[in-house]
C-alpha cells in the first residue's frame, strides 16, 4: 500500500528533532521513520525508538541484502539508512511516514518518493548560532560539533533549490506555527 511521506532534513542544531516532534504530537496521522544506523546508542537512546542499532558489518550485510530504500555514510565511518520494511510498516497502518534524515539523504528520498513525497529544509538563522545551539545542548564533544558545525556549512549550500520548502528556523513559535500550516495543508491534499 503507498502514501504520503513528509521529508526534514537539516544541519544538526537547527531545531529539527524538536520541529519533528512538535509535528509528532500535533497530527496522530503522522508517523515517525526508524532509521537503522552503526553509531552507537547516545544518552537514553533505545534500539526501535530513535534508530535500529546495527554493527558496521551487519549494516553493510543489510546493504548487499538490498533491504534499504536508502542509506548514507553520513559521518565517516556512522552509517545511516530507512530499511524498506520501515516503510511498509507505515505505510501499512495508512500512516503518513516521517523522515528526518540528512541533506543528502532527505533529496534521494525526494527524487524516490516524487509527488507522493514533500520535502522540507530547516534552516538555521547562522553558522554562530548553530555552534552555540550544539554546545547548549551539551551531548557532544567540542570536536564532534566542529565536525558537525563544517558539515552544516556545506550542507546549507548544497539544500538551496532542492526542496519543496525551506522554513528558517530563526524564531521557534514561529517556525512551529508554519511548520503545522504547511504540513496540515499537504496530509489533508
Ligand atoms: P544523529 O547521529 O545526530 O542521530 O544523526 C546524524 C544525521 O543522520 C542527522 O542529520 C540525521 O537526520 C541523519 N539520518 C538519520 N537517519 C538517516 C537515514 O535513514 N538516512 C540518512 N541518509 N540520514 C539519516
Amino acid at each position: 500500500m503507498d502514501g504520503k511521506v513528509v521529508i526534514f532534513s537539516a544541519p544538526s542544531g537547527a531545531g529539527k528533532s524538536t520541529i519533528v516532534n512538535h509535528l509528532l504530537k500535533k497530527f496522530p496521522e503522522l508517523e515517525f521513520s526508524i532509521s537503522a544506523t552503526s553509531r552507537a546508542p547516545r544518552g537514553n537512546e533505545q534500539d526501535g525508538r530513535e534508530y535500529y542499532f546495527f554493527s558496521a558489518e551487519r549494516f553493510r550485510q543489510l546493504i548487499a541484502e538490498d533491504k534499504f530504500v536508502e542509506h548514507e555514510e553520513v559521518y565517516p565511518g556512522s552509517f545511516y539508512g530507512t530499511l524498506k520494511s520501515e516503510v511498509e510498516r507505515i505505510w501499512a497502518k495508512g500512516h503518513v511516514i516521517v523522515f528526518d534524515i540528512d541533506v543528502k539523504g532527505g533529496v534521494n528520498v525526494k527524487r524516490i518518493f516524487g509527488d507522493k513525497a514533500f520535502s522540507v529544509f530547516i534552516q538555521a538563522p547562522s553558522v554562530d548560532v548553530l555552534r552555540q545551539r550544539l554546545i547548549g545542548r551539551g551531548t557532544d564533544s567540542a570536536e564532534a560539533i566542529e565536525k558537525r558545525v563544517a558539515k552544516a556549512a556545506s550542507e546549507m549550500e548544497f539544500a538551496a533549490g532542492k526542496f519543496d520548502y525551506v522554513l528558517v528556523n530563526d524564531d521557534l513559535e514561529t517556525a512551529l506555527a508554519e511548520a503545522e500550516k504547511i504540513i496540515g495543508k499537504f496530509i489533508e491534499k
